[in-house]
């Protein structure tokens, strides 16, 4: 199962009650991928890096070796899997469907200014991943962590620039894979400005799935 949508529409928070209620899947997320990499200093993190924080595509070559070498164990076992924020281009699909059987796209269709207000909004503790929100889960104190009162950070790419940059790529690059998995009679759209208003339908649409 994929998950599409535009970066910073609630892809992780859905793939996480995914996971919760169907604990078949084995998720997979690129930008968590890529993140540790970065925070390891390996050579893909350190490639991958400055696309990241300007908020541009990391290349395709780079990208599908890291998905393999995560997923493929899991493929071979006939797990099922959950990928979010994979595939992204064209190129990435086609290699995907070599390996892979797609069953179903789950794409989120969040309107572009909720995003824009809502990663404004999104500040981390880069430590330990907290991720905090100053409307809906505010630090007990501004710009703090509630375990350690460490500094809270914006991430990079989460910075203005960085957003519209990544949103343009999505438009570009990312939009027309929609149509493309549509042509295959594969997506399910989901539309709305809240996770928890949107993630019950899909729930419901899951299980008429039998997943
Ligand atoms: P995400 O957390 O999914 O928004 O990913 C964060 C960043 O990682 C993106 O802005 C890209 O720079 C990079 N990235 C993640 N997945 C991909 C992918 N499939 N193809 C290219 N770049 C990616």
């Amino acid at each position: 199962m994929l998950i599409l949508g535009k970066p910073g529409g609630g892809k992780g928070t859905i793939s996480g009650k995914i996971l919760k209620d169907f604990p078949r899947f084995h998720h997979v997320s690129t930008g968590d991928l890529l993140r540790q990499h970065v925070n390891e200093g390996t050579q893909l993190g350190k490639e991958a890096k400055s696309f990241m924080e300007s908020g541009k595509l990391v290349p395709d070559s780079l990208m599908i070796n890291l998905l393999m070498d995560d997923a493929k164990p899991y493929i071979e076992e006939g797990r099922s899997l959950l990928l979010d924020g994979f595939p992204r281009t064209l190129q990435q699909a086609q290699a995907l469907e070599e390996v892979a059987h797609i069953d179903t796209v789950v794409n989120l269709d969040i309107p572009t200014n909720t995003i824009v207000e809502r990663i404004a909004d999104r500040w981390i503790h880069p430590a330990s991943g907290r991720i905090y929100s100053y409307s809906y889960k505010p630090p007990k104190a501004v710009g703090k962590d509630d375990v350690t009162g460490e500094p809270l950070v914006q991430r990079d790419d989460d910075k203005p620039e960085s957003v519209r940059t990544r949103l343009a790529a999505y438009d570009k690059v990312t939009a027309p894979l929609v149509d493309w998995y549509r042509r295959k009679g594969l997506v399910q759209t989901f539309r709305g400005t809240e996770s928890d208003v949107i993630y019950p339908q899909v729930k419901a649409y899951l299980e008429e799935k039998n997943f």
